[in-house]
């Protein structure tokens, strides 16, 4: 018996690892990052403005420029408070260590992996509510869900992961309206949603609102931010750790996220293509496509194992959920340019030809 295994918590030796596959050289529409790099003609400013970082000291430790700068690209207003973490991923994490021994972590299926495993690694319990079988939330059992577990914390992801469609608004708010639980709206897509429940956090106290950087072009600064009421995230700041976002992240976001209207139009240009690829994947007869709110799209494959590898033969990475509960036959592929998703489809018709 090695040590760790007689030393380790034996709830996290069960756990299996967030597993992330190799990509070398292949088209990577696994994880819903952004196709577009740094344009070369932002290079050089880019370093000049990084030449000045000094490392030698600690990070600015409210991030301030940087909390003012995400405020301006995201349009949040003033009198809204703004958490820093390093990737929402980290903010998820911080939810659940404010709460209680005993508390319940509460969510969807399927959803988000990380609300689950959060909540094993903080020793929470978690309780999943299972959508509809196109994806809705059902309202009904939901409802029950928070009378009967009275949840701590709510997860919504809006869009949702990996389902990729948004839920009905107005059920969303009667969970809110029917609850104690702090209820937590996870935009990670925000920029290629319609709706937003950014502005409701005037009007529902309970309502905090988690956004990202990762979705939006830049997955590799590990940024993402929690949106409340001042007072909540004056006290939920206590939790985070000092200086959790680095020198690096805080400089390279304050110059990269102030190019607002190039990051609104690469969202543009992936809208664009989600509706190009959705198209040409319905003209797939023997696929089945869900509709998109996100930078990706859930469809079901006959063979779906056997397309998996196959695009993965042909240099082309895409997600495998087919094996997932309430996902059977499911793929999720990542929008990326007009070339990746070209070649993406090329790929897919030749395996059905
Ligand atoms: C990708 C994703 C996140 C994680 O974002 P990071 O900021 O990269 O940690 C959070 N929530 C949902 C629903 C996601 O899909």
């Amino acid at each position: 018996m090695s040590f760790i295994n007689n030393w380790l918590r034996s709830d996290i030796k069960a756990i299996n690892a967030y597993h992330v596959p190799a990509a070398d050289n292949m088209i990577k529409l696994d994880a819903m990052e952004s196709p577009f790099a740094l344009p070369d003609e932002l290079i050089g400013q880019y370093l000049a403005y990084l030449a000045d970082a000094q490392l030698n000291r600690y990070p600015n430790p409210g991030a301030d420029e940087l909390n003012q700068t995400l405020r301006e690209l995201m349009d949040i207003p003033d009198e809204f408070g703004v958490l820093l973490g390093n990737g929402s991923d980290e903010l998820i994490q911080l939810l659940a260590l404010a709460c209680e021994t005993n508390d319940t972590i509460l969510s969807v299926e399927p959803s988000f992996v990380m609300y689950d495993m959060i909540a094993k690694f903080t020793r929470l319990n978690y309780q999943g509510v299972a959508l509809t079988k196109d994806y809705q939330l059902d309202l009904n059992k939901m409802l029950e869900a928070v009378n009967t577990h009275k949840p701590k914390l709510i997860f919504i992801a809006y869009p949702n992961n990996p389902t990729g469609n948004t839920f009905d608004r107005k059920a969303i708010e009667k969970i809110i309206q029917s609850t104690n639980a702090m209820v937590i709206l996870d935009e990670a897509y925000y920029a290629y949603a319609a709706d937003s429940f950014l502005m409701d956090i005037a009007k529902y106290p309970n309502l905090v609102v988690l956004r990202t950087v990762s979705k939006i072009g830049f997955a590799g600064l590990r940024l993402g931010l929690l949106i409340g009421s001042k007072d909540t995230v004056a006290e939920l700041d206590k939790l985070r750790l000092p200086y959790n976002i680095n020198t690096l992240t805080q400089v390279s976001a304050n110059f990269l996220l102030k190019e607002k209207s190039e990051i609104n139009n690469n969202a543009a240009i992936i809208l664009e293509q989600r509706q190009i690829l959705s198209k040409a994947l319905t003209q797939i007869k023997e696929l089945s496509v869900y509709p998109s709110q996100a930078n990706f799209i859930l469809f079901k494959a006959p063979k779906a194992q056997a397309l998996f590898d196959y695009l993965k033969d042909n240099g082309v990475l895409i997600k495998n959920l087919s094996s997932a509960p309430k996902l059977m036959d499911c793929l999720r592929v990542t929008v990326g340019d007009n070339a990746q998703n070209q070649q993406f489809i090329q790929i897919v018709k030749k395996f059905y030809d």
